[in-house]
């Protein structure tokens, strides 16, 4: 794994004016990075902006504010053929693979669709690459001419992986890709992620709503609350060492398959319902559930910075 970033996320924002005054900040001065080969991790509950991060990231929306610079470039900035090849490197898994999925399409030509439109391959080269896709998520020839109602959820998130890979992109943004499976299934394509990932070195924006799930998967893991990142480290020095509140919550709330332990460990309950992120409480937008609130949480807004080597975090405990 080369050490340089190939995604770089920058103060990112991206505002909705709901009209009437309401102004939704649901991505609100993000920064990040992530490497080439790596994969990173974005958690948090609903409605936390996780989603519309990655949409702005892929450009489906465009930025109110701040930067990100793919492979070097401005993504915000992209026109014309840059902007086609941008497309090309930059690839969305979505989370309901039916949804996603055109139903009068057939598997062969949902798969194909990037290809066609970028005129990658035809005739009977666009039949084979069709081919060697569908094998690669585990599906097999004959699914080719079949329609996504023909398929278990799995095996339809299996197609939206092919058509993903289709045009080779370097990058791929994962929203929720298991969530809407079975718990059977879920390791499943997890583990066709990671095998993906080494065949074709692939760099992954995983997004999810549990840390139990991105555990498995990503190298670096940052946790987004209200908007905001709060806490970004290693996979590991996260579920060894959270630093702020709400991720010792989340962690908390995690079974371990260990009835001793399960039984003594103590669970954080949080109080109350994440705040609506139309009204954000004043200074850290986690001081209404945080059972270590102090006066300065409400007054100003914690700095998001490097607690320990390579661990951020954004709370006033470490001050
Ligand atoms: Fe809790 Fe205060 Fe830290 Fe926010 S800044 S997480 S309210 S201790």
């Amino acid at each position: 794994m080369s050490s340089a970033p190939l995604l770089e996320v920058r103060k990112l924002q991206k505002h909705f004016n709901l009209g009437g005054g309401k102004l939704l900040k649901a991505v609100d001065d993000l920064s990040f990075s992530i490497k080439r080969g790596e994969t990173f991790g974005l958690v948090g509950e609903s409605g936390c902006g996780k989603s519309t991060a990655g949409r702005t990231i892929i450009r489906l929306y465009e930025a109110t504010g701040g930067e990100v610079l793919f492979n070097g470039q401005h993504v915000h900035q992209l026109r014309g053929s840059q902007l086609q090849e941008f497309r090309s490197q930059m690839q969305m898994v979505f989370q309901d693979p039916y949804a996603s999925l055109n139903p009068r399409m057939t598997v062969g030509n949902i798969i194909a669709e990037g290809m066609d439109i970028n005129k990658l391959y035809t005739g009977s080269k666009r039949k084979e690459r069709v081919v060697q896709l569908l094998q690669d998520v585990g599906l097999n020839e004959e699914h080719a001419s079949r329609f996504p109602h023909e398929f278990s959820g799995g095996q339809r998130q299996r197609i939206g992986i092919a058509r993903a890979l289709a045009i080779n992109p370097q990058f791929i943004i994962a929203d929720e890709p298991i969530s809407a499976l079975d718990v059977s299934v879920q390791a499943q394509v997890v583990n066709l992620f990671k095998r993906l990932q080494k065949e074709r070195d692939l760099t992954y924006l995983f997004i999810a709503h549990d840390l139990a799930m991105v555990k498995h998967i990503s190298d670096r893991i940052g946790v987004m609350y209200l908007g905001k990142l709060i806490e970004v480290t290693t996979s590991d020095a996260l579920y060894a060492k959270p630093l702020h509140p709400y991720t010792q919550s989340l962690l908390s709330a995690i079974p371990i398959p260990d009835p001793e332990i399960e039984r003594t460990r103590e669970r954080i309950i949080l109080k109350g319902e994440i705040p609506s992120p139309l009204n954000p409480p004043s200074g850290c937008p986690f001081r209404t559930r945080c059972p270590y609130v102090m006066d300065v949480c409400a007054a100003i807004m914690p700095e998001f910075k490097e607690i320990e080597p390579d661990h951020y975090a954004a709370c006033h405990l470490y001050n």
